[in-house]
């Protein structure tokens, strides 16, 4: 299938009590993650951020969170990042222009154009998604140089005694370092906003903040990237 086809248009924004009702809906339950409704889908469509991007497990994934996008008014594209590596954003008008500029990548390009490509993109995500520029930076940084963000972020944080858990705003959002003041200021902002319009909503958006952290410290980034590698190796031919 071309996933180009599942490219939806964001409509006008919904009030909180119907983005809630829509992401939690009961039938949703153990279907797709908090972090998704929450997230991905809540923030968005409440106008809290304007965009989210994630990467899906599978299709399902993917096809439900494109039900959902659509119900909810939001916009929505699916866009590779190599062979392997499917990412979806989800938006609002505000991001709308930007969100169609997010091109497919493809390894096959040769390794110097792919590292340039992943470099421009990188720019356009983090102006997408409104990340801190010097989170931004630090990670082009990485690529350029060929080093391993999510390996030095898990050092770091395991090393820090009083990380802050608001630094860790979005999942698979790594900050510059466990200190970053903008990233800290944004998961703040979110929190303080959640606060005043849901108490449910307000808890468990405390609890994935803590869990993203978690998710840094404990490595699971790099499991995930080292499962993926093994994937993309040669594989003897059947006969
Ligand atoms: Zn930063």
């Amino acid at each position: 299938m071309d996933h180009h086809l599942a490219d939806l248009r964001p409509k006008g924004k919904l009030s909180a009590q119907k983005a809630k009702e829509t992401a939690f809906d009961s039938a949703l339950k153990g279907v797709i993650t908090s972090s998704r409704k929450l997230e991905n889908l809540f923030l968005v469509a409440s106008g809290i951020r304007n965009s989210s991007m994630f990467h899906p497990v599978d299709i399902e994934e993917i096809l439900l969170v494109h039900d959902l996008a659509g119900n909810m008014g939001l916009g929505m594209v699916v866009r590779k990042c190599g062979t392997m590596v499917y990412k979806v954003f989800i938006f609002n008008q505000d991001k709308e222009s930007l969100a169609f500029r997010i091109p497919d990548l493809f390894e096959s390009m040769g390794f110097q154009e792919f590292i340039v490509a992943q470099i421009t993109i990188a720019n356009l995500t983090g102006r997408f998604l409104d990340f801190p520029q010097c989170c931004v930076d630090s990670f082009i940084g990485h690529l350029m140089q060929g080093t391993d963000q999510d390996m030095e972020a898990h050092e770091e944080l395991r090393q820090e005694r009083r990380p802050d858990p608001r630094a860790y705003f979005v999942e698979r959002f790594v900050p510059c370092t466990v200190k970053c003041k903008r990233a800290i200021a944004e998961g703040a902002r979110i929190i303080d906003i959640l606060d005043d319009m849901d108490p449910e909503i307000h808890e468990l958006y405390m609890q994935l903040q803590l869990r993203h952290m978690e998710d840094v410290r404990l490595g699971r980034i790099i499991k995930e990237k080292k499962t993926r590698d093994e994937q993309l190796t040669l594989k003897p031919k059947k006969k």
